[in-house]
């Protein structure tokens, strides 16, 4: 499943953030073409903005006002027992990356395994008036991103257990309402760029690496 229902706001492009041009491709094409590339991929369903559905050659269903309302609604199109979710935001996926959350899953007895990278920075938390308040260990710390390997039926049993506390529309990803209710995830290291389209900076050095 690829997420791609964002309004793209924060990018400033005037449309949806997953159907903007990056090195001769809608965004959504990149993450797109890796799934079609992947050999632990069948069905590929995605989510984009209402009104976007007849603007792609795949399944799509409209999306929902958040990231997590997104997915669920992609997951009732979802006919296996395993799902990889892939942010249209991150281009640079691959198909090596998306197989090796899929077959980590397949061969562990967890119920996830999410594409993350340890922190590099220094963490700071901020205090008051602009202030730093406290420099945060770092050690042990995990970047989360996509691709995110999960059993479909963990993954809707966690989304309904969200959706009764009302605590969905706050998940920024799935790996999070599985960890809420004891499910087990694992971590799969990237080891390469993996970067999140956010702002129009993302977009060149992610054209580059593209073209690269
Ligand atoms: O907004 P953000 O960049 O964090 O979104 C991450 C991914 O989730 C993007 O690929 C975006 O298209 C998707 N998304 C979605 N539905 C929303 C909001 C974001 O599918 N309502």
């Amino acid at each position: 499943m690829i997420a791609a229902a964002g309004s793209g706001q924060r990018l400033g492009a005037g449309g949806p953030k997953a159907f903007v041009e990056v090195a001769g491709r809608r965004l959504i094409e990149w993450s797109l073409a890796a799934l079609a590339e992947a050999a632990s991929v069948g069905e590929v369903v995605l989510v984009v903005p209402a009104g976007f559905e007849a603007s792609v050659d795949a399944v799509a269903v409209a999306g929902g006002a958040t990231r997590a309302e997104s997915v669920v609604a992609g997951l009732g199109a979802v006919s296996g027992d395993v799902v990889v979710i892939q942010d249209a935001a991150r281009p640079l996926v691959t198909a090596k990356l998306i197989d090796r959350v899929v077959e980590r899953l397949v061969d562990s007895g967890a119920d996830g395994v999410i594409a993350a990278a340890p922190v590099s920075d220094t963490l700071k938390r901020a205090g008051e008036g602009g202030a730093v308040g406290g420099t945060v260990d770092r050690a042990g710390l995990w970047a989360a991103q996509t691709p995110q390997a999960f059993r479909v039926e963990a993954l809707r049993a966690a989304q309904l257990a969200a959706s009764e506390a009302g605590e969905l529309a706050t998940a920024t990803d799935e790996a999070w309402l599985i960890e809420r209710v004891g499910g087990t995830v694992l971590l799969e290291e990237v080891g390469a760029p993996n970067l999140k389209v956010t702002s129009e900076a993302d977009l060149a050095v992610a054209a580059a690496l593209l073209r690269g």
